[in-house]
């Protein structure tokens, strides 16, 4: 029924009722439902077998969707699969090692008692977009696929993860071209009751209800559909439902589909509903109530507007120590330094959403303005920013690779004045990628052919000359390369036929790219920092490239641009107009509608991953991890995971023009650097044969790259340090407040900060003294160092005094530096104090230090927590 309405547009007529008439299935095959709506599949190649066994050019043709495939089948197919008893029989096996997977300890169930009880009991992780399979469109790209991949890893770990996010009636875009190459978007409508998905009910059965309140009296409401990903149920609102006005319906219409009011009234849902939803959810099935809150980025921001709500509303907390009990038990991912990433809304807007005939007694609208205001330097007055939101909501927050993580602190140093970049309390968790969605499972059966199970996991398999072999190998790779070609040629003959070819005009298509030639990928969304067409900055040196006699290349390239950004589509017009010329269209193609489904072939079919974003705007990208998992070698500028993993061995770095003012010089610089390398060090290495034919040199690099990235970039490692190093301390410091009924931890530490805020005027550091070295200072002496403290109202219990100290430029910047607690020593009247301690020096060189003072109280989550220190003066 979903597939027929593919040729409807949103905006024309709609039924003012709908329902699905499904598939009745017979008994001895009614698991196959569970199997089908157990997202799983989506990573578990026998169910998928087994789909694909009851027919597979059916199943091919609904696009490997198994619950289109059940829809579809006629009742005598049906009838004849429930009379065979040996697919009856595998179909009830394949629902036991489901139960067992979902049933069994895991990871998390398998830690120490100790640690189990420090373990959150649940995480609730808010998403805008989720990108699971290509069946469930609702992804546009990296971000997506990221949460995707959260939620298996968390599955598989068995972290006990609540998804939260949008159902929207459209998904993202089907991108296709004109003849002229210019992007062309396509809405298909989306049935929910023919995709993988349950509708939440009520125990009477009905339709179970969010409402969020919207200005003037209207109310926006939403249906919930949970799926399932393995053990990790998401739940997924939907305002197309019948109780809604007809604008009310249209906000989950579209992925990213509007700016302004619309896309606020998205991330309204998404928060204040999407925490309603958990609410509901708990009730009607028992689960857990979250611990943890998890924003992926800041577009769920709401969602902490709505948990101080319930706290001021339904407990009687203050606004101030309601926001405590939530920012302890809130993590907030950053995932972009492009400000165009980050949403931002007119203040006034906003206002409306929380004031007025929406305000809530105790939970005044300026403050609500204020989690969002840009009030920094340089900030603008007027906007609302949901990443500011983020860090101010979220007590723990982290970008997604050390690069990012420390282009963040600078990015947003603005928050805390007087600290150093490296002390804004923003760390790092590199991404990851899921592997058994994206390891080709050819490989997969190459190396559990050779290779235990523990060779596997920790890589160190690759290494051994007597396990795979490198004819093995590079049969392997060649396998993968040609399913590339053919899933290529298939997917530019469609194309073209969009496009208005004839059939007759496509002969040329069948010789498009070869499965010998060096296969370079390149597919991405289209920003302008992305920069997809810096392999054109001088096409006759690409033409050459591509046309080389003895060491040709070829490119598979792919990438939707965001429907509003002409720029981008204009890059992916000269890029197909280059792609189109007769002379090179057989070694370079752009695919049109990039996907996940597109992805999974074309990871494993490219020999190199190319990755040329203007450093270091890529936050991180996950791309090129996917391509290592199969055995593909990057070919990036080194910018995020690639500036931390790139070892030398595993791929190449292409040198970027930091520095460089002009862009177009930058541009010139880089793109002449990436030709060199491809044709000096890339294409050289790949047809440098052995006497066998084996590219040896090369091959070392596969295995190289299989055996140490393979560990380091899956999710699961991912998601165990999201665990580990924010999920554990930020669920403690939940419980540390909201563990009483009363919430004595949220109030007390609410009150302490307030009195620390009010007292801070009078905080200064009034003199220093310091001895116990000479005149020549030697390694291994101790400065003894006393610092005379003003303290005002506050006590020396509410602050530490700290010497910080290190190596010293010539204009006296402590570049990298360490900080030492003095202790109290004296107490003077007035509320002056001093505080003394000691340094040893254990470095040569230039050394220096200073002193200040920051609040201290065990509930802050850094030291930058409050956001107050008093330095030195200098
Ligand atoms: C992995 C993936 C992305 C994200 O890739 P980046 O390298 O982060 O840009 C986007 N789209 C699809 C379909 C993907 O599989």
């Amino acid at each position: 029924m979903c597939r027929a309405c593919d040729l409807r547009t949103l905006g024309q007529v709609r039924a003012i009722r709908r329902f699905t008439v499904r598939t009745l299935l017979p008994v001895e095959l009614g698991d196959l439902d569970e199997l089908a709506h157990n997202l799983r599949w989506s990573w578990h190649a026998p169910t998928r077998d087994l789909f694909a066994e009851i027919d597979r050019d059916l199943f091919t043709q609904v696009g490997r969707d198994p619950v289109a495939l059940l829809g579809a089948l006629a009742p005598e197919r049906l009838a004849a699969l429930a009379g065979d008893e040996a697919f009856v029989q595998r179909v009830r096996e394949t629902v036991e090692d489901l139960h067992h997977y979902l049933s069994a300890p895991r990871w998390y169930q398998q830690q120490s008692d100790d640690a189990r009880g420090s373990l959150p009991t649940s995480i609730a992780y808010f998403s805008p977009e989720f990108g699971i399979t290509s069946v469930l469109p609702q992804y546009s790209g990296g971000l997506g696929i990221l949460a995707g991949d959260h939620l298996k890893s968390a599955s598989d770990l068995g972290v006990p993860i609540v998804g939260v996010g949008l159902l929207y009636g459209a998904g993202y875009f089907k991108q296709s071209l004109t003849r002229d190459g210019w992007q062309v978007e396509t809405y298909p409508v989306l049935d929910p009751d023919g995709l993988p998905l349950t509708l939440v009910r009520e125990e009477d059965g009905t339709p179970a209800v969010v409402t969020v309140d919207l200005p003037g009296g209207r109310v926006l409401h939403a249906h919930v559909w949970s799926a399932a990903v393995g053990r990790v149920p998401l739940l997924m609102l939907d305002s197309n439902v019948p109780e809604n006005d007809d604008a009310a319906r249209r906000v989950t219409d579209r992925l990213y589909g509007g700016g302004g009011e619309y896309r606020l009234q998205q991330e309204l849902l998404l928060g204040v509903g999407g925490v309603r939803a958990l609410r509901l959810w708990s009730r009607l099935t028992g689960a857990p109530e979250p611990e943890v809150f998890h924003m992926n980025e800041g577009h769920a921001g709401f969602l902490g507007v709505e948990r101080i709500r319930e706290l001021v509303t339904e407990k009687g907390l203050g606004f101030d120590e309601a926001l405590e009990a939530v920012r302890a038990a809130t993590v907030f991912t950053t995932h972009t330094p492009v400000p165009a990433g980050i949403d931002r809304f007119e203040a006034k807007l906003v206002a409306q959403y929380f004031g007025g005939d929406r305000a809530v007694e105790g939970l005044p609208v300026e403050r609500v303005l204020a989690l969002g205001a840009e009030d920094h330097e340089g900030g603008d007055p007027l906007l609302f920013n949901m990443a500011l939101m983020g860090l101010r909501l979220g007590g723990r927050a982290n970008g997604v690779s050390l690069l990012h993580g420390a282009v963040s602190r600078g990015m947003f140093s603005g928050l805390w004045p007087g600290f150093d970049d490296a002390e804004v309390p923003i760390s790092s968790i590199t991404n990851g990628v899921h592997a058994p969605t994206w390891v080709d499972r050819r490989l997969v059966d190459v190396a559990a052919r050779a290779l235990s199970a523990d060779e596997i996991a920790t890589g160190n398999g690759w290494l051994r000359e007597d396990g795979v072999s490198d004819r093995d190998l590079w049969e392997l790779r060649r396998t993968l390369r040609a399913q590339l070609v053919e899933d290529a040629r298939s997917r530019l003959r469609a194309s073209w036929k969009q496009r208005g070819a004839s059939p007759a005009e496509l002969g040329w298509v069948d010789d498009v790219l070869s499965p010998d030639v060096l296969t370079i990928g390149f597919a991405r969304r289209v920003p302008t920092y992305k920069r997809l067409t810096l392999m054109l900055r001088d096409p006759e040196r690409l033409r050459s490239l591509l046309l080389d006699p003895d060491k040709p290349v070829q490119l598979v390239i792919a990438g939707k641009s965001h429907p509003a950004d002409d720029q981008g589509k204009r890059l992916i017009q000269q890029l197909v107009r280059f792609t189109d010329e007769a002379d090179v269209r057989h070694r370079i193609v752009f695919l049109p509608n990039y996907d996940i489904a597109m992805a999974k072939t074309l990871y494993p079919g490219c020999d190199v991953w190319l990755n040329n974003p203007l450093r270091p705007l890529e936050a991180c990208g996950t791309s090129g991890m996917k391509a290592a998992l199969n055995g593909g070698l990057n070919l990036s500028i080194l910018d995020g995971w690639w500036d931390e993993w790139f070892d030398g061995e595993n791929g190449w770095a292409i040198p970027t023009a930091d520095g460089v003012e002009d862009p177009d010089r930058r541009d010139d610089l880089e793109a002449s650097a990436l030709y060199d390398l491809i044709e000096n060090q890339v294409a050289a290495r790949f047809y440098d044969r052995d006497d066998s034919g084996l590219p040896v040199h090369w091959l070392s690099m596969v295995r190289h790259t299989l055996a140490t990235l393979g560990p380091k970039v899956q999710a699961t490692r991912m998601v165990a340090d999201y665990v580990q190093h924010l999920y554990v301390p930020a669920a403690a410091g939940g419980r540390s407040l909201n563990g009483s009924a009363d919430f004595d931890g949220a109030r007390e530490l609410a009150a302490w900060k307030s009195k620390v805020r009010t007292g801070w005027a009078q905080v200064r550091v009034d003199h220093v003294e310091s001895g116990g070295v000479g005149e020549v200072a030697k390694v291994g002496d101790t400065l003894h160092v006393k610092a005379y403290i003003s303290l005002g109202e506050l006590s020396p219990q509410d602050v530490e005094v700290q010497v910080v100290h290190g190596k010293v430029s010539e204009a006296d910047e402590l570049g990298s530096f360490t900080v030492a607690a003095l202790e109290p020593s004296e107490t003077f009247e007035a509320g002056r104090h001093a505080f003394s301690g000691d340094v040893r020096l254990d470095a040569s060189g230039p050394f220096g230090y200073t002193v200040r003072v920051v609040p201290k109280h065990k509930g802050l989550s850094s030291i930058a927590d409050v956001g107050l220190v008093a330095n030195a003066a200098s």
